[in-house]
């Protein structure tokens, strides 16, 4: 059985490439739920990113390998020496995985082999087909852990515990060290953003010299100074998030905010326990529109609740209609052992909550494909997360679309772009989920 809380240790040799490399490592084993351990004795396994660039750095690099086999036991060489396999294997043959410079795939998938991620599809951003890891061009930025809420479905709190907030300032050089390393995108998360610095009362840290608030809003203003696309994820609709749409609407952050609604009817989120389900969601977003009109919208929303009566459902879907987000996923209710949704009457069947998914979907589905197809004919600044080497289209995002999760923008003739490029396009076609699109420049 997999540790409830998987607990990385890391010991980081070398030159400040390889820093950055561990800090890369570290913040995609964070965006997966792991908790980064300061000492040998409570991780359940540790990476030793080693330098292998003069002798001195080899010998210093295998007696880190060694003392943290002494102390743990269960340890992943990475790093420029993980190139001499041979070398590392004959000194320690216990090591579980080697792996060399620059591979952060590697070393993240050898991590998953020696500690499986406590992973919960509901709730983690990151997928669940093969926990790909982030392109250099992107990188999610964990701003808290736990949480405060107690919504009846999740047990995320009694896992992670309550709120704690990293200062500002840490958040902010990890920020600007990632934007330095060739970031273009940053994905700020966490499991409640837009209550970030309210466990410690918002305290100041010094960024530069400067005193910084750990608020949600000041934090965002930091961010959006960085050169990078920040996109904010897992914000709650409180009236202070208008103040960031504000940020939106002057081009400082992305106007996208990703807001985990999980039903509209009243009934059902009271029994969920949401976090502010009180507010008039609807007029908020009618006001964050007016604000900044090219703001998207992106949810989740689970189906078959215990409780949700038919009557519940077709609010929902009205309640959609009306909303017209521009993305929208949907899960079927399961029971997650511990929660305490569990006890609740009213268990809905699983034909039902299946009918009511493919209804959700379909709804969805119309409004998404037309919202994509009011964006035919305008121009826009996408990201390149990659080039198809068959057909040398690019497979890009624009700003309403987060990777992973939301549509692509395809853009056709388009080898010579490489993954990181922000070329300008025009939009000249709509499918179901993606747009298409041509080079401007
Ligand atoms: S806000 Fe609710 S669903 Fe999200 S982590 Fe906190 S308790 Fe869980």
């Amino acid at each position: 059985m997999p540790p409830l809380v998987p607990r990385i240790g890391i010991v980081s040799l070398g030159c400040p490439k390889a820093l950055v490399d561990s800090e890369r490592i570290l913040t995609q084993l964070r965006a997966e739920g792991y908790v980064i351990s300061p000492d040998y004795a409570g991780a359940d396994a540790v990476i030793v990113n080693t330098c292998g660039f003069l002798d001195s750095a080899k010998a210093e690099s295998l007696e880190a390998i060694g003392e943290a086999i002494a102390e743990n036991g269960r340890v992943i060489v990475t790093g420029c020496m993980g190139g001499d396999e041979a070398a590392i294997r004959e000194n320690h043959p216990d090591v579980l995985a080697v792996t060399g410079p620059h591979q952060y795939e590697a070393v993240v998938n050898a991590v998953h082999d020696a500690v499986p991620p406590a992973h919960d599809p509901k709730f983690d951003l990151v997928p669940d087909h093969g926990l790909k890891l982030t392109p250099r061009h992107y990188a999610y930025l964990k701003i808290s852990e736990g949480c405060n809420n107690r919504c009846s479905f999740c047990i995320i709190p009694n896992l992670r515990g309550d709120l704690v907030s990293r200062p500002a300032a840490a958040v902010l050089y990890e920020a600007e060290r990632l934007v330095k390393a060739g970031t273009r995108e940053l994905l700020v998360i966490s499991q409640d953003t837009s209550a970030y610095g309210v466990d410690a009362k918002y305290p100041l840290s010094k960024w530069h010299g400067r005193e910084v608030r750990a608020k949600f809003i000041d934090l965002a203003r930091e961010l959006g100074s960085l050169g990078a696309w920040i996109r904010l994820h897992y914000v709650y609709p409180y009236p202070h998030v208008d103040e960031v749409v504000e940020l939106m609407a002057d081009g400082k952050i992305l106007p996208y905010l990703d807001i985990p609604f999980q039903h509209a009817s009243p009934g059902i989120l009271k029994a969920m326990r949401r976090p502010a389900n009180q507010e008039k969601v609807l007029d908020r977003l009618q006001s964050w529109r007016r604000i900044c009109p090219d703001i998207a919208i992106r949810s989740t929303f689970i189906v078959g609740f215990p409780g949700e009566t038919d009557e519940d459902f077709e609010y929902l879907l009205e309640w959609l209609r009306e909303a017209r987000i521009e993305r929208a996923g949907c899960f079927q209710y399961e029971p997650v052992a511990g929660a305490r949704a569990n006890d609740l009457a009213d268990h809905v069947p699983d034909a039902v909550k299946q009918d009511r998914w493919h209804r959700f979907m379909q709804a969805q589905g119309d409004i998404s494909a037309q919202i994509l197809r009011a964006k035919v004919g305008r121009t826009a600044t996408v990201l390149v997360d990659g080039i198809d080497d068959e057909t040398g289209e690019a497979i890009a995002r624009g700003p309403w679309d987060a990777p992973e999760i939301d549509g692509n923008v395809f853009i056709a003739d388009a080898a010579h772009l490489t993954p990181g490029d922000m070329p300008r396009v025009k939009i000249v076609d709509a499918l179901d989920y993606d747009l298409v699109a041509q080079l401007l420049d």
